[in-house]
């Protein structure tokens, strides 16, 4: 079987920034930027409007449509013979042999060789559960009246009544930092049933800056999201005035092949790599969200997925330059 040189898993900012950086190294890509359940399952899906980065704002969705340009160029570019894209497939297994060769298995039951792999497969964010349900959430994230990310998205506060959803000490500093950058006119926390665990500190400040905790279920959301105006939370039969509102509920680690070849993982099951993304598995890096102690960004995206194709393109050369 053909041996690649690297495989790119994932096709999101990390994927679609290692598959360029692979290829324009001039080293053999096999890309696999996921299935259509993992595409709709992962982050770069949900992102609309990018507004932290320049030169992002003509796109109405900020991850798809820049990588869709790229692609095609990799496709029939210079380099179009580097580059092997697996479209709409995933990579179900993987294993690695004695020699150090992956072995990556698709949805479809075909096996593919690489001597590198690296890992994109990121990261989601947890939804709230509103009713029954978390659909209700999802129309109100689709116009950005729903937000998950502080670093992207904060400035959205600006002027508004703000909610965070939410139980943990991290909730409770998303609703901090938002009053302390842009003092919207009212905040709230929501822990929607669950008991609030908020140390005494994290307390002083809700206090100080008169934040409200409502503790009971969220019961509905009144609005009309496809006019982008979010109103209120419905919460034990009271309304409470809500324009914006930020999740925050941590998040589901996509590394599920990382722990079928026993990479290390940090408490919260991102994968641990060095600085240039190697992880404890010989041949094995990791980019994007799914690195341990990143910033969950397209820009950290970018540069750990360069990070690790270049580290791998420096051992290729040296391995060619000690057999020439
Ligand atoms: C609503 C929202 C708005 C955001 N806005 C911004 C913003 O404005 N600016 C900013 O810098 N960041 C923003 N972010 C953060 C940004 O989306 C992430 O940092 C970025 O998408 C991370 O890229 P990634 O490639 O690591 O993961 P993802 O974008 O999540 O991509 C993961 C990829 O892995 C693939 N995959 C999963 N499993 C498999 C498998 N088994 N086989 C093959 N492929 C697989 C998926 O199909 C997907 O292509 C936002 C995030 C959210 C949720």
């Amino acid at each position: 079987m053909k041996i690649y040189d690297v495989a790119v898993i994932g096709g999101g900012s990390a994927g679609v920034m290692s598959a360029i950086r692979t290829v324009l190294n001039n080293d053999e890509c096999l890309f696999f930027p996921g299935s259509p359940l993992h595409k709709k399952r992962s982050r770069a899906f949900w992102v609309t409007g990018v507004e932290n980065m320049p030169a992002h704002l003509s796109f109405k969705k900020g991850i798809d449509e820049p990588n869709k340009i790229s692609l095609e160029w990799l496709t029939n570019g210079p380099f179009a013979s580097k580059f092997h894209w697996k479209k709409n497939l995933g990579v179900e297994k993987i294993s690695q042999d004695s020699n150090g060769v992956f072995t990556l298995t698709d949805q479809k039951n075909q096996s593919y060789q690489a001597r590198f792999v690296i890992l994109a497969t990121g990261v989601m964010d947890v939804q709230p559960v509103i009713g029954d349900s978390i659909e209700p959430i999802f129309d109100y994230a689709n116009v950005q009246l729903a937000d998950y990310c502080l670093r992207c998205d904060g400035h959205h506060v600006f002027g508004k009544k703000t909610a965070v959803i939410g139980h943990q000490s991290s909730a409770a500093w998303v609703a901090i930092m938002l009053h302390e950058r842009y003092q919207p006119p009212s905040m709230a926390i929501f822990t929607n049933g669950e008991t609030p665990q908020f140390d005494q500190d994290t307390l002083n400040l809700i206090e100080k800056y008169k934040i409200d905790i409502h503790q009971e279920k969220i019961q509905g959301i009144q609005g009309i999201a496809k006019e982008k105006v979010l109103k209120a939370f419905v919460c034990a039969a009271e309304l409470i005035e809500v324009e914006i509102v930020f999740i925050a509920l941590g998040m589901i680690v996509y590394n599920n092949l990382a722990k079928m070849l026993g990479a290390s993982l940090d408490q919260r099951g991102f994968v641990i790599g060095d600085t240039k993304g190697k992880t404890s598995i010989d041949g094995l890096y990791v980019a994007g969200d799914l690195k341990a102690n990143t910033k969950k960004q397209i820009y950290t995206a970018w540069d750990t997925a360069v990070d690790s194709a270049d580290e791998i393109n420096q051992l290729i050369r040296r391995k060619k330059r000690m057999n020439s």
